[in-house]
């Protein structure tokens, strides 16, 4: 017979449109669907063809490195059209995504010297988890992983240089505040994953030794797998990428022509009228900020990370706060495991514990597609309209 079309269980109507208001909301993971709609408005422009026969070698002009120097110029270029990186002298390399040269990064900070003692690797809580798993993973004799900043926070004597490495996120995920070394002798892993006018305001271009970059964050092509490191000392880059090298031989060379295809885009259409992805991702990010915080406030059972209207100097104004998430704090005695209390009442999250922290928090996602968002929202408010009644 004739095949039956059957919606998935979250939506229904005649076309599948319509989102079912029991389906849960899944706000877990940090996919950054939110930027698809402006990829779908560039759609045209954005697009990449290549023909059967281009790009075939593992080099580019005999370099086995095989790094663009056309992209490289186009995120000189975008870093500085944001303001919100210097990249004059300082030596750029590409990874598989940013993951990759976080790994690499941490490996070239680490001691030389089989003497000396391993670096220990460090965070501050609340902290993205990947930085622990990774250090302890790999499990190079160079480094081990060190825990949170706190616990070595008295050791700021000089004679303390060396010893640690510690992870910078900036903004940090998962509260969104932007975020600066703790310890004033460590080597410092600056991730700027969530550095756009997307997400945060851009108080001044990043200076910092090492930064490392990603397109998933920026354009919200995560599966493309692409990121880049700003890095200062010759050294250090020798190191990342010689890990690179031995890891991956090159970033795939489809890869670099569709991150250059995307960057073009960006950095042609940024401050113009309607072409501009900041305007449009600060705007989305802003508008699903205000809504959940129009709910928020009306609870006494919930509340979320205070951010406040900051100057930016990419947008030249006051803006007010667009985080990539929402770090929930659940207020009840009884509700100390939120991620928990929330996932009973339909909302997936992330828990405090994920990230080293109080599990009276959760992270939301307000990254995904408009749909993730609304249907967020919708359980949210049937949520706090519940708090009223019965208790
Ligand atoms: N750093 C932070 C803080 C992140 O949140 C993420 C992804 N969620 C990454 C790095 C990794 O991103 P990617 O490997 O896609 O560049």
């Amino acid at each position: 017979g004739v095949p039956v079309c059957e919606c998935n269980t979250c939506y229904g109507g005649s076309d599948c449109s319509e989102i079912s208001p029991d389906c849960p909301a899944d706000a877990d993971s940090g996919d950054p669907l939110f930027l698809e709609p402006y990829w779908m408005r560039e759609a045209a422009g954005s697009a990449v063809v290549v023909a059967g026969w281009h790009r075939m070698s593992y080099r580019i002009n005999n370099d086995a490195a095989a790094i663009s120097a056309e992209l490289v110029k186009q995120i000189r270029r975008l870093h500085s059209a944001v303001g919100n990186a210097i990249t004059d002298g300082r030596f750029i390399l590409f990874g598989a995504g940013s993951t990759q040269l976080l790994n690499a990064a941490v490996h070239a900070l680490s001691p030389d010297d089989p003497l000396s003692p391993p670096a220990k690797v460090l965070a501050s809580v609340p902290y993205y988890p990947v930085y622990e798993m990774g250090t302890t993973f790999f499990n190079d004799r160079e480094n081990r992983w060190g825990g949170t900043t706190s616990t070595w926070a008295n050791k700021s004597d000089s004679s303390a240089a060396g010893e640690f490495i510690e992870f910078v996120t900036s903004p940090n995920n998962p509260d969104g505040s932007l975020k600066r070394p703790v310890l004033n002798v460590s080597s410092v892993i600056t991730d700027h994953a969530y550095f756009w006018p997307h997400f945060t305001e851009i108080p001044a271009p990043g200076d910092e030794d090492l930064m490392v970059f990603t397109l998933s964050k920026l354009s919200g092509h995560a599966g493309s797998r692409f990121g880049w490191a700003l890095v200062k000392d010759k050294k250090v880059y020798d190191k990342m990428s010689k890990y690179i090298m031995l890891n991956l031989f090159s970033v795939s060379r489809d890869t670099q022509l569709r991150a250059l295809k995307l960057i073009k885009v960006i950095v042609d259409g940024s401050k113009v009228g309607g072409k501009d992805i900041f305007e449009f991702g600060y705007s989305t990010m802003n508008d699903r900020w205000r809504r959940l915080n129009d709910v928020v406030s009306k609870s006494n059972r919930f509340s979320l990370q205070s951010l406040s209207p900051q100057f930016c100097t990419y947008f030249q104004t006051i803006r007010d706060p667009s985080p990539a998430y929402a770090w929930l704090k659940c207020e009840r005695e009884e509700d100390e495991d939120c991620a928990a209390s929330l996932k009973a009442e339909g909302i997936m999250s992330r828990g405090g514990a994920t990230y080293k922290t109080d599990g009276r928090y959760a992270r939301l996602s307000l990254i995904k597609t408009q749909d993730d968002f609304e249907q967020l929202l919708q359980h949210m408010v049937a949520l706090v309209s519940k708090e009223g009644g019965a208790q």
